[in-house]
C-alpha cells in the first residue's frame, strides 16, 4: 500500500479556509465571522454613527454584508498612504421572495429570485440549507439571545435588531425532471427557464401564507408577529472537502469570492502583529453586490470605502491636502477568482496563458480595464510575491470570450487609488460547489500579507 505524498504546504489555512465557508453562507455570516476573528486578533468595531477619536490599532467597521478593517500603527502620520485587500462577500444563489410560500399539486414550495448569475444546473438536487438576517421589530429581540439556529447581530437601522439566523441542514430541493420525463436532455441538453424551474420544494401539503416565517419564529425562538423584514437565501450544506489523488485540491461553496476575503483577513490579522509596523496603513475593503454590479450602499460602486478611508485620516487631525496625498499614494490589490484552464475546454482559454492550481495567484490582465491591472502593477504583485517566496502566473482572455470583471476598476474609477487585478485561478466559477487548488488560498494570503507589511 502506498501513501499519498505530504502536501506541499502546511494545509492549517486551508482547513480554515473550510471552516470559514461553512461559517458563511451569507455575505452577512461571512462578515460577522471575519469580524470574531479579527476581534481574536485584537481588533475593535467602530460605529459609523459614533464620533472617531485619532487612536492607533486595529478597528474596523460592518455595514450589512461589508466590511471595511484597517491598523493604524502608532504616530502614524496623516498623509501616509493605505495598502488595500479588496474583495467582494456576495456569491450567486437563490433568494427568497418578499411573498414565499407557495407550492402547486400537493407540494409545498418557497418562491425564489435567482441572484447574480449562478450556474443553476448546479443548484439542482442538492440538500440546500437556508441562512440569512431577519430584522425584528424594535425591542423585540432585546437581551433574549435566544435560537439556537440564530446569532446575536448588529443593530440595524431604524433600531430594530438584525438577527442572523442559519439552518444548516437539509430543508429545501429544487428536483430536477427525471429522465424518462425529459428525453431531450441527451440530446439537446439540460434548458432550464429560472421562473419555472428554479423553485425548491421543502414538504408536503398546501403552501400557506405565513408558513416560512412561522418556521423561522420557531428556529430563533423569536415570535412570528415580530418578524418584520427578511434577506434570507439558500446554501449547500455539503461541508467543503479536499479532493484528488493527493488531495491536492479543494472543493467547497463560495470560493467566489470568500477564498479571497478569508486569505485578507488572516494577512492583515499578521500585518497588524507582525511586530514591525508597516509604513503604510493596511486596510481590507470586503464588498457585498459585486455579482450583480457593485451599486449599493455596500458595494463597491458606494460611498463606504472613501468615507472610512477619509475619517482615517481626519481622525489623526489630517487635512484634506493629507487626504490626497494619502490616496495618491495609495495601492488596492483586488483580488478575486479567476478561471484555472479546463482539461475538457482548452479551446476556451487563451492558448499563451492557462493559469494552473496550487501554482500561486493570478495576476488578471485586461487592456479594455474590465481589470484595473497594468505594467507598474504587475510589478507591485511580482514583489509582494518575491518578498513572500510565493510563485505567481498571469491570466488573460481569449480574444473570443468576454471578459469577467470584478470591484478592481471599480475602486481605480471611483477612488483614484492604483489598483491590481489578481487572484486564484478556479474551475467551476459561480457553481454551487467550486474548485481550488488545496494550496492557493496559503499562496494568496502570504502574498496579500507581504503586500499588507510593506
Ligand atoms: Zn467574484
Amino acid at each position: 500500500m502506498t501513501t499519498a505524498p505530504p502536501p506541499r504546504f502546511d494545509r492549517s489555512h486551508t482547513d480554515d479556509l473550510a471552516g470559514y465557508l461553512t461559517a458563511s453562507p451569507t455575505p452577512y455570516h461571512a462578515v460577522a465571522e471575519a469580524a470574531r476573528r479579527l476581534e481574536k486578533a485584537g481588533f475593535t468595531q467602530l460605529r459609523e454613527t459614533d464620533a472617531w477619536d485619532a487612536t492607533a490599532g486595529g478597528r474596523y467597521v460592518l455595514r450589512g454584508g461589508a466590511l471595511i478593517a484597517w491598523y493604524v500603527p502608532e504616530g502614524c502620520a496623516p498623509e501616509t498612504p493605505f495598502h488595500i485587500v479588496g474583495a467582494h462577500t456576495d456569491s450567486p444563489n437563490l433568494r427568497v421572495k418578499p411573498m414565499p410560500d407557495t407550492g402547486a399539486h400537493g407540494w409545498r414550495q418557497i418562491a425564489v429570485e435567482v441572484y447574480g448569475g449562478p450556474l443553476l444546473n448546479s443548484w439542482l438536487d442538492r440538500d440546500l440549507g437556508l441562512a440569512g438576517r431577519l430584522t425584528l421589530r424594535p425591542g423585540a429581540g432585546a437581551g433574549d439571545g435566544a435560537g439556537g439556529a440564530g446569532a446575536g447581530g448588529p443593530e440595524g437601522p431604524g433600531g430594530g435588531e438584525v438577527r442572523l439566523v442559519n439552518i444548516d441542514r437539509p430543508l429545501l430541493r429544487v428536483p430536477q425532471l427525471a429522465i424518462h420525463l425529459d428525453r431531450g436532455v441527451v440530446t439537446e441538453g439540460l434548458k432550464l427557464d429560472k421562473q419555472r424551474h428554479s423553485t425548491p420544494i421543502w414538504g408536503l401539503g398546501n403552501g400557506r401564507e405565513g408558513d416560512l416565517v412561522e418556521f423561522l419564529a420557531a428556529e430563533t425562538g423569536v415570535a412570528a408577529r415580530d418578524i418584520i423584514g427578511w434577506d434570507l437565501m439558500m446554501h449547500s450544506v455539503e461541508p467543503p472537502a479536499y479532493l484528488g489523488r493527493d488531495r491536492e485540491l479543494l472543493a467547497g461553496p463560495r470560493m467566489d469570492n470568500l477564498l479571497s476575503v478569508h486569505a485578507g483577513v488572516a494577512a492583515l490579522a499578521a500585518a497588524a502583529n507582525s511586530g514591525t509596523p508597516p509604513t503604510t496603513i493596511p486596510v481590507l475593503a470586503a464588498f457585498d453586490h459585486e455579482e450583480t454590479g457593485s451599486q449599493s450602499d455596500t458595494g463597491a460602486e458606494g460611498p463606504l470605502l472613501g468615507t472610512v478611508l477619509r475619517r482615517t485620516v481626519a481622525a489623526r487631525g489630517g487635512s484634506y491636502d493629507d487626504t490626497a496625498r494619502a490616496l495618491a499614494g495609495s495601492v488596492c490589490l483586488s483580488s478575486d477568482t479567476g478561471h484555472a484552464v479546463h482539461p475538457n475546454y482548452p479551446e476556451r482559454h487563451e492558448p499563451g496563458h492557462h493559469p494552473m492550481p496550487n501554482a500561486g495567484p493570478i495576476l488578471k490582465v485586461n487592456v479594455n480595464q474590465r481589470y484595473a491591472t497594468d505594467g507598474a502593477g504587475r510589478g507591485i504583485l511580482a514583489t509582494a510575491c518575491e518578498r513572500a517566496g510565493v510563485p505567481w502566473q498571469t491570466f488573460v482572455s481569449n480574444n473570443a470570450m468576454p471578459c469577467g470583471t470584478t470591484i478592481g476598476p471599480i475602486t481605480a474609477a471611483r477612488h483614484g487609488i492604483t489598483t491590481v487585478d489578481i487572484g486564484v485561478a478556479i474551475l467551476s466559477m459561480h457553481s454551487a460547489r467550486e474548485l481550488c487548488g488545496a494550496d492557493d488560498p496559503h499562496l494568496l494570503a502570504g502574498a496579500l500579507a507581504a503586500f499588507l507589511t510593506e
